[in-house]
């Protein structure tokens, strides 16, 4: 689904007269750049939130109008608040990752045979070092898939 336009200005709540009040209303938004993608408003952050995952957006941008007493807007503030874990990361390929306990070296890989022939590699060139091999997925992070030289030996 393709991001639309910023829908039209957010209808003011109750109209208060008394002077600086507050508006405040949230985006989701794909960058910081002035060229970026924009969705919203919405009332609040959780749902900004929401529909920044849906739509694989990594910030909200929180506006705050201050509005004046003829309910004019004084001053506009924006604020990007970059989103704690970047959604696009859950659109990616689960990764494995070898890595040699004996020296440290480590790889990443999108095929278990890519990590295989890493391995062949590095066992020929480091005789007798043992690599170990973890599976990077959604829910559990890294988790080592254990005896897996063992297996193809
Ligand atoms: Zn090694």
């Amino acid at each position: 689904m393709a991001p639309a336009k910023t829908r039209g200005a957010i209808t003011p709540g109750a109209k208060q007269k008394r002077m600086g009040y507050k508006e405040t209303f949230w985006m989701a938004c794909d960058s910081t750049e002035q060229l970026r993608a924009e969705y919203g408003p919405f009332h609040t952050r959780a749902e900004a939130e929401s529909e920044a995952g849906k739509l694989g957006f990594s910030y909200l941008l929180r506006y705050e109008h201050v509005i004046g007493e003829n309910d004019d807007i004084k001053e506009v503030r924006c604020i990007f608040i970059e989103l704690p874990e970047p959604p696009r990361q859950l659109y990616m390929a689960e990764k494995l990752h070898t890595r040699c306990s004996t020296c440290g070296a480590s790889a990443v890989h999108d095929y278990s045979w890519q990590a295989e022939v890493w391995a062949d590699i590095h066992e020929f060139e480091h005789s007798r070092h043992r690599i170990r091999l973890f599976e990077q997925t959604r829910a559990d992070g890294l988790k080592e898939v254990p005896g897996w030289r063992d297996a193809c030996a």
